[in-house]
């Protein structure tokens, strides 16, 4: 009977230690003055707070939005969701827009705006309400926040914020931390424009510059030239693979060596890093 108790109780304790890796668990790290990073369940939102309610940056997974909630009540009490920025359309960035922002300014680039708009199964009320192309100026508590939308990269609906006077830059999925990106070839992204957009960004970054990355901790551009390096000689692994006449498949065969090894995750493991950057290096 011991024996068959003590079976149930550990089949119970197993059980809820699953439901608490599958619920969304969402924390929040200081970053600068009134700007907070909010990890987990998603890509990394950005929060502003103050007066004049919540800035969001990016919204994770519609399953996220109570924990995002409760995460918001601690910085601030009562206070309301004014705005939300879409650093791009994909899903672990955007799902939560309706849940979190309906029915105050959404900021997107146009782009993002047009594929939302085309995927009948996005909830409307987390639409954009206000997409641009180039620059805008978005002001709130006290914040002066600079949107700037980015040549094909990622996608083709990237934007960036920078936080000009809090020398704070939030990049959405130009940036995974210590990890192979993502480059959505199917959605308009291009390596060469990834490559092109770091660089362009670097050059305004010092050694003080905070930068909140898409996924991943809060890094600086050491992190990013870091970041930059590894995927430039990897891409020239792979260009020389397929100038010296190997198939997309016999390098993924060849494979990029030991050295970049830890830059696998689940998502791009090294085969899907190989595949983009043969397919989309030229
Ligand atoms: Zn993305």
């Amino acid at each position: 009977m011991f024996f068959r108790f003590a079976a149930v109780a550990a089949l119970c304790s197993a059980s809820l230690s699953l439901m608490a890796q599958t619920a969304a668990t969402v924390t929040t790290v200081p970053v600068a003055g009134p700007v907070y990073m909010l990890e987990g369940s998603g890509g990394n939102m950005a929060v502003v707070v103050g007066d004049d309610g919540f800035v969001l940056i990016d919204a994770k997974y519609a399953n996220a939005a109570d924990a995002v909630k409760q995460q918001l009540a601690q910085l601030k009490a009562g206070a309301k969701v004014n705005s939300l920025i879409n650093t791009h359309f994909h899903g672990d960035h955007v799902s939560g827009n309706a849940a979190l922002a309906a029915g105050v300014p959404i900021i997107a680039s146009d782009n993002t705006g047009k594929r939302l708009a085309q995927d009948s199964k996005f909830d409307r009320k987390g639409l954009p309400t206000d997409t641009f192309s180039g620059e805008k100026t978005w002001q709130r508590n006290g914040v002066t926040m600079q949107l700037i939308t980015q040549a094909p990269s990622h996608t083709d609906t990237d934007l960036v914020v920078w936080f000009k006077d809090l020398n704070t830059v939030h990049l959405g999925d130009l940036f995974f931390v210590d990890r192979f990106p993502f480059i959505d070839l199917k959605s308009g992204g291009s390596v060469a424009g990834y490559i092109n957009n770091i660089k362009a960004l670097l050059s305004k970054m010092d050694d003080k510059t905070q930068i909140i990355p898409g996924h991943g901790a809060l890094s600086d551009k050491a992190d990013l030239q870091r970041f930059l390096a590894m995927i430039e000689q990897t891409q020239a692994q792979v260009l020389l693979m397929k100038q010296q006449g190997l198939s997309e498949d016999q390098a993924v065969q060849k494979g990029l060596g030991k050295t970049w090894q830890s830059w696998s995750w689940q998502f791009i493991n090294e085969e899907k890093w190989i595949r983009t950057l043969y397919q989309g290096s030229h």
